[in-house]
C-alpha cells in the first residue's frame, strides 16, 4: 500500500459523509440558480501568496526567535527535540506559541546525526521511540491538539521511502526535508509551491548564519538581505508558496540584522496567508477532498453541502469556496451566520467567515456543514 502519497487509512472517517451531515439522497439538486459553485480556493480566503516558516532545533534562542517572529506577526513550525535538557524551560514559552497561532513540530527526542547514513542508522533514527514518542511529548506538555509535523535531524534519511512511510503512518500529514549541507545544498531549494511528496518536503531558501562542525569543515549560510528579499519577491510575484528555514542559534536579533530585515520585508501584508506548515499541507489536503454538492433551495436563495471523509480530528482547518452571486446574500453555515472578515491579516487556519467583493463572495469554513444563501 502506497501510504506516501495518499492519506494513511486512519486519518480518514468510515462511512458516507453526506449521511453524516443528514442529508438526504432526494434533497440534492442540479445547482442551476441564482449563485454559483466556482470552486475551492488554492489558499485560504483566496490569499494571493503564503508564508510559512520553520524554525529548527531546542536551544535557548527559540524564546527570543518566536518573539521576534510575533514582532512581525509570522507564523513558524517550531522543530524540536523533545528529550533535549532546555525542554523543561522551553514548555512555558512553546504553550505561549500554540496559543498565538504557531505550531510545533517533532524533531525526534534525541536528534541523532549522521554524516555517513546507513539504513541501520535510520531505522533506529525512525524508532516508534523517536517518532511517537516526540510527538506524544508535544501531546502532553501542550494543548495543541495534534501534532502534524516532522523534520528529518540534520536532514537524515528523508529521501528514504521507509522512512517517508513510517512518519505517514505515525499520523503526520507531512515532513521537512533538510538537503545536505556540505554540499551547500541546503541553502536554496527552491520550493515555490506544495512539495508533491509531503514526506519529504523541501523548502525555498535558509536565512540563517554559517557555521563550523565538530569535524571542522565551514557550512555556508544565506544572510545578503537583498538576495534573500529578492527570493521571497519571486515566490510572491508567482502567486506561490514562499517557505523558508532557520536554526535560531543561528540567527542575530535586532532591527538592523539580515533577519529581521528579512521579515520586515515578507511580513505586515494582507495579501499573504501566514499559516504554519502542518496546517499549510493539512488545508492542501483537506482541498483536494472537500466536494460540494448542491442541495434543493428550499426556500433559500441557494443550498450546498460540503463534506470531507477526511478526520476532523486531525484536518481542522477552514477551506474557502468561492462562490458567485448576482445579489449579496446573508450566509449561514450549519444554521449559524457567517461573520463577515474584517482583520486585515490572515494568520490563522480555522475561522469561518464571508468576505464579498462586486458579484464574488468567499466562504471560509470548516467542511461538513450545509450552506445556506437567503
Ligand atoms: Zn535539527
Amino acid at each position: 500500500m502506497d501510504l506516501v502519497r495518499r492519506p494513511s487509512p486512519i486519518l480518514e472517517c468510515p462511512g458516507d459523509p453526506l449521511a453524516r451531515l443528514g442529508v438526504l439522497a432526494d434533497e440534492l439538486a442540479d445547482g442551476v440558480g441564482p449563485i454559483h459553485f466556482i470552486g475551492l480556493s488554492r489558499y485560504l480566503d483566496d490569499a494571493r501568496a503564503v508564508v510559512t516558516h520553520s524554525i529548527d532545533d531546542t536551544t535557548r534562542y527559540v524564546c527570543t526567535c518566536l518573539d521576534t517572529l510575533d514582532a512581525y506577526d509570522i507564523k513558524a513550525t517550531v522543530f524540536i527535540s523533545t528529550g533535549a535538557p532546555e525542554m523543561g524551560r522551553l514548555w512555558p514559552r512553546l504553550r505561549k506559541a500554540v496559543a498565538d497561532g504557531h505550531e510545533l513540530g517533532a524533531h525526534s527526542r534525541r536528534h541523532r546525526c549522521t554524516a555517513r547514513e546507513s539504513l541501520l542508522f535510520c531505522i533506529a533514527a525512525l524508532s516508534r521511540y523517536e517518532v511517537h514518542g516526540a510527538r506524544r511529548d508535544i501531546l502532553a506538555h501542550t494543548q495543541q491538539p495534534y501534532v502534524w509535523t516532522w523534520a528529518y535531524p540534520c536532514g537524515n534519511c528523508a529521501d528514504r521511502k521507509f522512512a517517508q512511510r513510517m512518519i505517514a503512518l505515525a499520523g503526520c500529514v507531512a515532513a521537512r526535508a533538510y538537503p545536505g549541507e556540505r554540499g551547500d545544498a541546503h541553502l536554496v531549494p527552491d520550493l515555490q509551491t506544495y512539495d508533491p511528496n509531503p514526506f519529504a518536503a523541501r523548502y525555498t531558501q535558509v536565512v540563517q548564519k554559517g557555521y563550523n562542525t565538530e569535524d571542522g569543515v565551514r557550512i555556508s549560510g544565506r544572510t545578503d538581505v537583498k538576495a534573500l528579499n529578492a527570493k521571497f519577491d519571486e515566490v510572491y510575484a508567482a502567486q506561490g508558496i514562499y517557505s523558508f528555514v532557520s536554526h535560531p542559534q543561528m540567527l542575530d536579533y535586532g532591527p538592523d540584522t539580515f533577519y529581521e530585515r528579512h521579515l520586515a520585508h515578507i511580513g505586515g501584508r494582507n495579501d499573504i496567508w501566514y499559516v504554519p506548515m502542518g496546517p499549510l499541507y493539512a488545508y492542501h489536503m483537506l482541498c483536494r477532498h472537500t466536494s460540494v454538492v448542491a442541495l434543493k433551495a428550499n426556500d433559500a436563495q441557494a443550498r450546498f453541502a460540503v463534506f470531507s471523509r477526511l478526520d476532523s480530528r486531525v484536518y481542522r482547518n477552514s477551506v474557502t469556496l468561492e462562490f458567485h452571486a448576482t445579489r449579496q446574500p446573508r450566509v449561514t453555515a450549519g444554521g449559524k451566520q457567517l461573520a463577515e472578515r474584517t482583520t486585515s491579516m490572515l494568520n490563522r487556519w480555522d475561522g469561518e467567515y464571508v468576505r464579498r467583493a462586486e458579484q464574488r463572495l468567499w466562504l471560509t469554513i470548516r467542511p461538513n456543514t450545509v450552506v445556506e444563501f437567503r
